[in-house]
């Protein structure tokens, strides 16, 4: 069976994986639907000379084996965690098992982007949602990507009837904008620099698009915000200078998230005397639970906001290269490969 998979750097190749050596207690999922998402692209710009990895980890499919210990059947159609938090460790404990220590130690074989996909066991138990027939694979793929949005959003401390300015324009900035609008924020601002991506955000998310290649933000959020700032911000933007405006733009007492990761050694400046008396928090987010997975389904099945109109493209699996280059080019927003 085909995967895709990152050959040499900004290409994708097609490698013949073993069909996965399912045991008596993991499922095989064969997959309708994989987002793209910034890692793969990532990924695929450096290249990799290991290719027992398939891309893809935003996958939506089909059960073809079940297991007789679990309740899974053959046919069903569901969602599924690319990896799974002990549950044991320190932080699991804790209930912060986004840092637990085993994190990625049971995951999905050997990717999103296959035709077959080993579940192991344990994964297909505490980490395998069920999927509603109505909810689109559009919206569907989202579960994983949203889920990490609102664990971001959890981390902020955001509050309905808060404001929320999200700093980026790209597929996570839209679906962080999306998340703020299903769950009540009092106002969205987006800060982006692209005008047909705050253009989308507006006329599908309600937000107060924010273009900063013309606008000042500081001075557009102080005036959105009563000269306060808002409430809570996350930022999406790859950049050091994009958290460091996130916290010019902050109320006191309100929260920045470095939401997007950065390269190694990114730096900012702080005014540590501003943090003292503004008592604003800084955290920043990273992966994903089954909890927050959960309830980005819920959201994704009841609320009013269709978070589907981030995936702007949809390419067979055999032009995953072409989805990937989408992504990477910035063409649209998100993409989603279909077997
Ligand atoms: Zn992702
Ligand atoms: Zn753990």
């Amino acid at each position: 069976m085909k995967g895709a998979a990152a050959g040499r750097p900004e290409e994708v190749i097609f490698v013949d994986y073993p069909t996965p050596e399912a045991g008596e207690d993991d499922l095989l999922l064969a997959p309708t639907a994989c987002g793209v998402c910034a890692t793969d692209v990532k990924q695929v710009q450096k290249g990799a000379l290991d290719t027992r990895f398939a891309l893809g980890h935003e996958v939506v499919g089909k059960i073809t084996k079940a297991s007789q210990s679990q309740e899974w059947k053959i046919g069903q159609r569901v969602a599924v965690a690319p990896y799974l938090p002990c549950g044991n460790c320190f932080y699991c404990k804790r209930d912060q098992e986004a840092l637990c220590s085993h994190l990625y130690e049971i995951s999905i074989s050997p990717g999103g982007m296959a035709e077959e996909v080993l579940i192991p066991g344990e994964l297909g138990r505490r980490g395998t949602f069920a999927l509603p027939d109505d909810l689109a694979d559009e919206a569907a793929v989202l579960a994983e990507p949203l889920g990490c949005v609102l664990k971001g959003l959890e981390d902020s401390h955001f509050y309905a009837g808060g404001s929320l300015l999200v700093i980026g324009d790209g597929p996570m900035g839209q679906l962080a904008s999306a998340a703020g609008r299903a769950l009540g924020a009092e106002r969205v601002i987006m800060a982006g620099m692209t005008e047909h991506r705050l253009q989308l955000a507006m006329k599908y998310f309600d937000v107060t698009g924010v273009d900063i290649t013309k606008v000042e933000l500081i001075n557009e959020v102080m005036r959105q915000t009563e000269d306060r700032g808002a409430d809570c911000v996350v930022v999406t933007v790859s950049s050091g200078e994009a958290v460091a405006d996130g916290i010019s733009c902050v109320r006191p007492g309100g929260t920045v998230n470095a939401f997007a990761g950065v390269p190694d050694g990114t730096e900012i400046p702080l005014d540590v005397r501003k943090l003292h008396y503004r008592q604003y928090h800084l955290t920043g987010s990273s992966g994903v639970t089954p909890k927050h997975i959960k309830m980005a389904l819920e959201l994704l099945c009841n609320a009013d906001v269709d978070f589907s109109k981030v995936v702007t493209a949809t390419f067979p699996f055999d032009r995953a290269g072409d989805a990937v280059a989408y992504v990477a080019n910035r063409i649209g927003l998100k993409a989603m490969v279909t077997f």
